[in-house]
């Protein structure tokens, strides 16, 4: 069980979400790290807020986050949706991705903070990733500059209200070295 918790505390995932499963592929150099969530809770409507009851769940999605070690670290989860009778069946907003992306939130920071400084080859490299940078420059750039910044602010915070990420969420324009990582490492 330590495993979850571990794994639980690092991705920053809390109520109602939870570390369900750690899988280690070593032939593959893989972690793989399931997310479940509690039930009877409302679900905020993406687009308005407004909680409801779960509707559903899309087919299980996966997400590269960050390495752990030397091993590649994917999430999986079934995302919910909820009905609103005004915006109809929507898929809610995870804390740890946004809704197109195939990376994790602080996986994109990472990777948007290195190709400050360095190529998009290079940054590929150092992620052991093929084209995120091409995928953060013709898609997470066009992004508002407040998005990926708002999922890092709700990974540091440790929830998912949307009062809380409204409260801590950045300005659009805030560069994104103004955020603390969510681990406070030490300094070597
Ligand atoms: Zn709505």
């Amino acid at each position: 069980m330590q495993d979850l918790e571990l794994y639980r505390r690092i991705l920053g995932i809390e109520v109602p979400w939870h570390v369900d499963a750690v899988e280690l592929k070593l032939d593959a150099g893989e972690v793989h790290v399931h997310l479940a969530h509690r039930d009877g809770r409302d679900w905020p409507c993406a687009e308005c807020g407004t909680g409801y009851k779960l509707y559903d769940h899309q087919p299980e999605r996966r997400w590269r986050h960050l390495d752990t070690c030397q091993y590649r670290t994917i999430l999986h989860a079934e995302p919910p949706r909820s009905a609103c009778p005004e915006h109809g069946v929507r898929v809610v907003q995870l804390p740890w991705a946004e809704p197109s992306s195939r990376f994790t939130a602080l996986l994109e920071g990472l990777a948007m903070e290195w190709l400050k400084a360095a190529s998009q080859k290079a940054v590929d490299g150092l992620l052991h990733l093929t084209r995120i940078s091409h995928h953060l420059a013709t898609e997470a750039r066009d992004r508002p500059a407040s998005t990926s910044l708002r999922l890092l602010a709700v990974l540091n915070a440790g929830s998912s209200t949307p009062a809380l990420v409204k409260r801590r969420a950045p300005p659009a324009d805030a560069p994104l070295t103004h955020f603390a990582p969510p681990l406070h490492r030490a300094r070597w």
